[in-house]
């Protein structure tokens, strides 16, 4: 089967997402082939990819690292390194690449992924924030492309398991009355305002059920996390915003669910692991071994479920009303939020700062229609000096800051 083997391109391949995607490739070496990893600057990690993955290239985001690690990979590796949006466009492009993971964080991973979906790939999409910013641009160029978007965010890929899809993997939510997105809650659930305004980078990243990335770790205690996979849901399955509904669901064996106009809900569960989400991706319309141990309901016992505290957790009520404001507004919602996490996870605001500098973020933001590319980069790039003077108005008042 070696002629039939798939060509990957691995974004953010030293990331979380990155080397749970490349665990499951290493299960299946008759099926896939990594084409090309990518990262931002960790040297180290990349060049122990390469020397496992032997990839045709690897791209490194900074210039340094794309130095360094040329003069440390041996020759025979036959890696070449590249550098850059353009090296990252490059591998992302190429005629003989067929999957491209989508797993750079942040906004940052809006170029790549968008030039994957205009080149008609295959498109594991686990970089949320491209299409929260982009929702409109990044859609309308998969349609147009003809690539195939396949969510790899739990929630979403148990919302492509539980609802029609066609053989080009569009969704057909026909008979479909509501999504049911489903929230651990964070660590932070049981916790009060007053506790949570003294919390630690370190105690938010702590997540009850999930290891990930420290900047979706933060998203996760906050609930912008859900606010930002609401909008998620609202573009790949094209649903009005009243049609999607988060509930609690701390122990996160139900990765979501559709609810159907008879009555019926179809639900998706699983331990949680993000291996089964990647594999469901890499291997659709076929089931991969993905390592995950199978699921033993008699130890889990119970599944609850309880109504999110938009009062404690406001992030989802700002990322609620930025839907319904339209047009650019989720990305500077996002833009707010990325600065907003930076600032608290090096210590400069907050944990209960961060939806203040969005609110205000949001009040003071142009609203325009994202039609082209670069009309959603300058929203983004205005939204990102705008929270940053109000990070910086926290850290040291000179206005007495309204915390919400
Ligand atoms: P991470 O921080 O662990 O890894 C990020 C990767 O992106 C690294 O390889 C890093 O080198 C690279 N990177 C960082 N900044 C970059 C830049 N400016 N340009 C290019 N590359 C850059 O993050 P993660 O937890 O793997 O999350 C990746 C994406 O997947 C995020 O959008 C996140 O929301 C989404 N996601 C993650 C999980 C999870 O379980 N970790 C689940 C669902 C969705
Ligand atoms: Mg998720």
């Amino acid at each position: 089967m070696a002629e039939n083997k798939r060509l990957v391109s691995v974004l953010g391949s030293t990331g979380s997402i990155g080397v749970n995607t490349l665990d499951v490739i290493a299960r299946h070496p008759d099926r896939f082939e990594v084409y090309a990893l990518s990262a931002h600057s960790s040297v180290d990690a990349m060049l122990a990819q390469c020397l496992a993955f032997a990839p045709r290239y690897a791209v490194m985001m900074d210039e340094t690292a794309a130095t360094l690690l040329r003069q440390r990979l041996p020759r025979e590796a036959g890696t070449e390194v590249k550098c850059g949006e353009l090296g990252l466009s490059e591998v992302v492009t190429a005629s003989e690449v067929d999957v491209v993971m989508a797993a750079i964080v942040g906004a940052a991973g809006l170029p790549s992924t968008l030039a994957a979906a205009r080149a008609g790939k295959t498109l594991l999409l686990a970089n949320k924030e491209s299409l929260v910013m982009g929702g409109h641009l990044l859609m309308q160029a998969v349609r147009e492309a003809g690539a195939r978007l396949l969510p790899i965010d739990s929630e979403h890929n148990a919302i492509f398991q539980c609802m029609p899809v066609d053989a080009a993997a569009i969704p057909a939510p026909r008979g479909v009355s509501k999504v049911l997105l489903t929230a651990s809650g964070g660590p932070f659930r049981c916790w009060s305002l007053a506790q949570m305004s003294e919390a630690t980078p370190d105690q938010a990243c702590a997540h009850p059920n999930w290891s990930m990335g420290r900047k979706i770790s933060v998203d996760s205690a906050s609930l912008m996390n859900k606010g930002l996979e609401f909008i998620e849901a609202c573009w790949i399955f094209d649903l009005a915003p009243e049609k999607v509904d988060v509930v609690v669901h701390p122990q996160s064996i139900i990765h979501s669910m559709v609810q159907y106009l008879d009555g019926s809900v179809l639900a998706q569960l699983g331990n949680p692991d993000m291996r089964t989400a990647i594999a469901y991706g890499l291997g659709w319309p076929e089931r991969l071994d993905s390592g995950v141990a199978p699921l033993d309901l008699v130890a889990t016992a119970r599944l609850d479920f309880e109504s999110p505290d938009e009062s404690r957790f406001p992030c989802l009520r700002l990322a609620r009303e930025s839907v319904a404001a339209g047009g650019t507004a989720m990305a500077v919602c996002n833009a707010a939020n990325e600065v907003a996490v930076a600032g608290f996870l090096e210590a400069k605001i907050r944990f209960t700062d961060i939806p203040a500098v969005i609110e205000h973020t949001l009040e003071q933001a142009d609203i325009v229609e994202p039609t082209t590319m670069s009309v959603v980069e300058e929203a983004d790039a205005r939204a990102r000096e705008c929270a940053a003077a109000i990070l910086a108005d926290l850290q040291h008042p000179t206005s007495a800051m309204k915390q919400i």
